[in-house]
């Protein structure tokens, strides 16, 4: 147990409610969660099923018509056609990522991971055995990745290769060239799978397009897709998400599922079914409003002495560079607490983070500004 990792943003939110249980006032600039409402037509639809008997247990992979909604939705958005038999719906994005690296991660096997990451890739990885090969995301390539220095990890011991984009937490996005690049060289390592985290595909600004590791067809029986419905229609404590799995491996999620969490929340997943079917609109109006606040923080952000902030593309983070101030990421981040601001230090999502922060900008322009100018002042006393 001593080689698994957490998520320090948990333990950020304890540190917080302790702080302002002593009557300290926070702006919450840690959270990786929208601060909308889900839109209320979502909210109807398992209230519904709720009424209508949807109490009991799923099959394990979820329901059929939640299954084809999916397959409908995958095909809309990654282009990719699916066949619901391949889908799995799961209790948020998390299960998709610990279930493909359970079926992959043992001692003598490589698992090539971003760094800085999502935690959980590198925890779940060390707690398998297997050996977590860390991927630099750089800062002056826009958190994107070298493809031939991605390809240059890859040995024969490697069994999964992790990619997400959008990304957390730089909001670094993975332009086509660069894809098609990957792609043919991972042609030339068929023992190697491919997990694809995709869950901040809908939050792109820009006009940046997304492209989907499972439209391409040539690696397409070795991709495993992560997407779900946290982040594009602001449903974190539904946990809801669903992975897309190869042929070949789906039936080993399924016991993974079935050992652990059976199958997910019923109405649940009625409720993620209206999300998939129904009106757009709701996810263009949270882009819009996360688009403005983007760009109201990384302003704010580089007027910062000893910060220096590229632009995010994607998901709902800025990760300034705070290498200036002279302080290491985790003594940022605890001084900031102490005067009131919640963020995350770089080095929550791997050792690569140091000389950096995440902030979230899902929170109002008004708190933006407020917590803005609280990292001023504490930085530049008067
Ligand atoms: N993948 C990435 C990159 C994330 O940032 C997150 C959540 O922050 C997840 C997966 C997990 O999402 P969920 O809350 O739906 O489990």
């Amino acid at each position: 147990m001593s080689s698994l990792g957490t998520e320090s943003a948990f333990e950020v939110v304890n540190k917080v409610k302790a702080l302002e249980a002593q009557g300290k006032h926070i702006v919450h600039l840690h959270i990786g969660a929208p601060d909308f409402r889900t839109p209320e037509h979502i909210v109807e639809a398992g209230r519904k099923a709720l009424a209508d008997g949807y109490h009991g247990y799923t099959p394990a992979k979820g329901l059929l018509p939640v299954r084809e909604a999916v397959a409908a939705y995958v095909e809309r958005f990654h282009k990719s056609k699916t066949d619901p038999d391949q889908v799995m719906i799961v209790p948020g994005g998390k299960p998709t990522m610990f279930y493909a690296i359970l079926l992959f991660g043992e001692p003598g096997a490589e698992i090539i991971y971003p760094n800085p990451g999502f935690p959980i890739y590198e925890s779940a990885i060390r707690f398998t055995g297997a050996t977590a090969g860390p991927l630099p995301l750089s800062e002056s390539k826009g958190f994107s990745f070298d493809p031939d220095e991605a390809l240059s990890k890859i040995t024969r011991n490697t069994r999964l290769f992790i990619l997400n984009t959008p990304a957390n937490p730089t909001g670094g996005v993975v332009r086509k060239p660069e894809l098609d690049k990957l792609v043919r060289g991972l042609e030339q390592h068929p023992q190697v799978a491919i997990l694809s985290d995709e869950i901040y595909s809908r939050l792109l600004y820009d006009g940046e397009e997304h492209v989907s590791l499972l439209s391409y067809e040539s690696i397409r029986d070795r991709v495993i897709l992560l997407d779900g419905w946290s982040k594009t229609y602001a449903m974190t404590g539904w946990r809801m998400g669903f992975g897309v799995w190869p042929k070949s491996l789906i039936v080993h999620a399924e016991r993974l599922q079935i050992n652990s969490n059976s199958c997910t929340n019923a109405a649940a997943q009625m409720a993620g079914m209206a999300a998939l079917t129904g009106p757009q609109d709701c996810v263009e109006r949270m882009r819009t409003a996360f688009d403005r606040r983007r760009q109201l923080i990384v302003r704010e952000l580089n007027q910062i002495p000893g910060f220096r902030c590229t632009t995010p593309k994607g998901a709902f983070y800025a990760f300034p560079n705070t290498s200036g101030t002279g302080l290491r990421s985790k003594e940022l981040e605890a001084l900031l607490l102490q005067n009131g601001v919640s963020c995350l230090s770089g080095t929550s999502f791997g050792a690569n983070g140091e000389g950096f922060l995440r902030f979230s900008y899902a929170n109002s322009e008004e708190n933006i500004l407020e917590g803005m100018r609280r990292v001023k002042a504490c930085l530049q006393p008067a």
